[in-house]
């Protein structure tokens, strides 16, 4: 019998930075991409001085995780276990997220809500994006590392991306709560890893980290 591919890139150690290896179509200075060449020769037939100012883009240095800090990831992936189990308590799925700034300061924490609201977009990692962009400015969530008790899903790494966030540490694979699941609920089978190898500015990520520990949230483990 042929076994079809996992859709999932294995990893080939427990902890690694996203590949900075870019997409030719993902813009970058050596690499500008299509819309900017477009953007460079509708530039060069207009009359006048070209307003650079609106094709602008934030200095790409700015958010390297170079500038996180080294911490203790499984006291605070601990953190966002916690948190998921207040979130189940609370009438929600088991899932909770945590923001730590540089030194290990608490900056937010959040847990799902999708049960007590019906919001299916109230998925920790992005109930705690949602607030903790409101409140910080680029540069300090570019210095943060968001703890997730499960790795986040498509929507929510693409939450952490455009908050600028510079790394993600989570608990528990998504692929191994899928197996877990078998065939009950949705699955959405992208790794976090694989979303935010996508974007022009890196956010390392790390884990699992504690997985049998963030696994046991679920009753079904
Ligand atoms: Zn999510």
């Amino acid at each position: 019998m042929v076994t079809a591919p996992s859709p999932w890139r294995r990893r080939d150690a427990r902890t690694r930075a996203v590949s900075s290896a870019w997409s030719p179509n993902v813009r970058t200075r050596e690499h500008p991409g299509r819309s900017a060449r477009r953007r460079d020769r509708a530039l060069a037939r207009s009359k006048g001085p070209p307003n650079l100012a609106a094709f602008s883009f934030a200095p790409l240095h700015c958010y390297m995780p170079d500038s996180v800090d080294a911490l203790d990831h499984e006291r605070f992936v601990r953190a966002a276990i916690d948190e998921a189990g207040s979130a189940q308590d609370a009438g929600n799925p088991p899932f909770g997220a945590v923001l730590v700034g540089p030194g290990g300061t608490v900056l937010d924490r959040a847990g799902n809500t999708e049960g007590r609201t019906g919001d299916c977009t109230g998925h920790a990692e992005t109930n705690l994006v949602r607030a903790a962009s409101q409140e910080y400015d680029p540069e300090r969530l570019a210095k943060a590392t968001l703890y997730a008790s499960t790795e986040p899903c498509a929507m929510c790494a693409g939450a952490i991306f455009w908050a600028r966030i510079g790394r993600v540490v989570f608990g528990l694979r998504a692929e191994r709560l899928y197996d877990m699941k078998g065939d009950a609920g949705r699955q959405l089978a992208l790794s976090c890893e694989d979303v935010l190898a996508r974007g022009n500015h890196e956010v390392e990520v790390v884990g699992p980290v504690l997985e049998d520990e963030a696994a046991a949230v679920f009753d079904i483990s």
